[in-house]
């Protein structure tokens, strides 16, 4: 380990969807502030080596990180809430933890021995704790899954043997736990919380901090319950309430002294943190001078933790121009069997509309009629991945009059491919790893509204597709009035489009929502934003 991290390891007790994640980032922050530097690493005890091919609608978005590893989303929780940079290495998956050992047991790096669960797998798990956190003061490691599981045994077995091997002052563990409100009683339960510790327990785990979320604050009868219980000091039991915004969890944790409390176990001396940037989004929140009504037609709208990151962005585009956004979840397949009149009735309350990425066919015609309308009707629109393809075959269809236009992911026969596979990718077998991922500059050209946004000529954004612009079409479609403001630094690549006879009309290639904060809104969602409430 690198000599001077110290380590706080995050699991979750009796049913799952507790907000370690947000918990996890938000003590990250409040660290950031108090001088320290933090990083993160999720571990997922799910066998896929990582979430790239699965449908969002299982696990919620994946999350694309800088250097294109897809990885778990709460790593955008915590790239979000702090400076943290994420990278392969700090999400790691039972699959790839499994993946590592059997590939070195095939090179016959045990020859001799039998490999088994302890000590090589969990071996290989106590690699990932420091792998992603080294220079930094403080590793914050979550455990996905709920203390109990099968599946996360392993898990917990690698932080037991690591906290045994280091000194009490570099290690603790937060059990984030659930403490129900049951209304008939008119009480706050404790016993799911016990049964949860003494499972942790059971494993050798003694937790050091409880964060016991539920509907409301925790008195002080049911700390002292919880102390008495669990063997956890009463002053190291945090309440994690219900907040109406992931946002407000800083100043809730620091307000009851969470921050203080865990550098005191640790035994590191650090400053009074300034929260003053996360009141004053808490202030927007709760009392924003403005509302915006924006469409995000999707397929996977039914779950929205698909578009977490976008979601978050555009809150943030909010944040910066001190407005609520009203997200109206649309769902791109409906759209398709609308009459003209309903389609109408649907998009032209919104202030603005945003299609999103995805991948196969179906919900792509309902989202190319929900572009033709936010082109036709000037309602600003942002078209981001297969929202800009689909965008660009819409202008191919009803501009240039291509009617067969398509992209070749949908119809690979079609006489005006406008999206299409370069040959790298026409050869590629294997479907996990292998679009193109993570960060690539984009030049931006002069006197464009993007290069205006930005106020840059360069910048470097996340990418997660398979699929281009075609080369071949772009002087036709030029011509037809679309702008590539935007392209790879040899131009041989379009990364953005825009259209300017429309008072905002942005399409990019590239996944800006991944790169914003809501301490510092990405240029293109603030102005997005700006846009929407201008529509008004
Ligand atoms: N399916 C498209 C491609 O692979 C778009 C991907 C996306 O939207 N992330 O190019």
């Amino acid at each position: 380990m690198s000599h001077s991290t110290k380590y706080i390891f995050v699991t979750g007790g009796v049913i799952s969807s507790l907000g370690k994640g947000i918990s996890a980032a938000a003590i990250g922050a409040l660290l950031e502030l108090r001088g320290l530097s933090v990083n993160f690493v999720k571990l997922d005890p799910y066998i896929n080596v990582d979430p790239g091919t699965m449908n969002p609608l299982q696990h919620g978005e994946v999350y694309v990180t800088e250097d294109g590893a897809e990885t778990d989303m709460d790593l955008g929780h915590y790239e979000r809430f702090t400076h943290a940079q994420t990278r392969q290495a700090n999400n790691c998956t039972a699959g790839r933890i499994y993946h590592n050992v059997i590939t070195k047991e095939r090179h016959g790096d045990y020859l001799g021995g039998t490999v088994q669960v302890i000590p090589h797998i969990t071996d290989e798990i106590q690699s990932f704790f420091v792998k992603g956190t080294q220079n930094c003061d403080i590793a914050i490691i979550e455990v996905g899954g709920t203390v109990g599981d099968i599946e996360s045994l392993p898990f917990l077995e690698a932080i037991r043997q690591f906290k045994a091997k280091h000194s009490r002052d570099d290690v603790i563990n937060i059990h984030v736990t659930l403490v129900p409100y049951i209304k008939t009683a008119d009480e706050m339960k404790t016993k799911p919380s016990q049964h949860s510790v003494a499972a942790l327990r059971e494993i050798g785990i003694q937790p050091d901090i409880l964060l016991c979320r539920g509907e409301r604050d925790l008195p002080n009868d049911i700390r002292k319950k919880l102390a008495l219980f669990c063997n956890v000091r009463e002053d190291c039991i945090f309440g994690a309430k219900d907040m109406p915004s992931i946002y407000m969890m800083p100043t809730y944790f620091h307000e009851q002294g969470l921050d203080e409390r865990i550098t005191e176990l640790l035994k590191i001396w650090s400053r009074e943190p300034d929260t003053t940037q996360w009141e004053h989004i808490c202030d927007i929140i709760k009392n924003p001078k403005n509302e915006v009504d924006i469409a995000l037609v999707g397929k996977y709208v039914k779950l929205k933790e698909s578009y977490k990151s976008l979601i978050e962005a555009l809150n943030h585009g909010g944040y910066a121009n001190d407005a609520r956004v009203k997200l109206h979840y649309i769902d791109s397949e409906e759209l398709e069997s609308l009459s003209d009149d309903e389609l109408a009735d649907t998009l032209k309350p919104m202030n603005g509309i945003l299609v999103p990425g995805g991948f196969g066919v179906r919900g792509t015609e309902g989202k190319i009629r929900a572009i033709q309308f936010a082109r036709e009707h000037k309602i600003p629109l942002f078209g981001i991945c297969l929202g800009m393809q689909m965008a660009l075959v819409e202008y191919a269809r009803h501009v240039c009059g291509w009617n067969d236009a398509n992209s070749s992911e949908f119809v690979p026969d079609s006489l005006h491919p406008v999206i299409h596979l370069l040959d790298a990718q026409k050869n590629i077998e294997n479907k996990g790893g292998t679009m193109r991922l993570g960060a690539y500059l984009c030049k931006l050209s002069d006197n464009t509204h993007v290069r205006e946004i930005y106020g840059k000529r360069e910048i470097s954004e996340r990418h997660r597709h398979r699929y281009e612009v075609n080369n071949d079409l772009r002087p036709a479609l030029e011509a037809a009035g679309i702008t590539f403001s935007g392209t790879s630094a040899d131009g041989s690549l379009v990364e953005i489009f825009e259209l300017n006879d429309h008072p905002w009309f942005i399409c990019t290639q590239f996944h800006p929502e991944y790169q914003s904060k809501p301490t510092a809104a990405h240029p293109l969602f603030a102005s997005f934003i700006a846009a929407a409430i201008h529509q008004k």
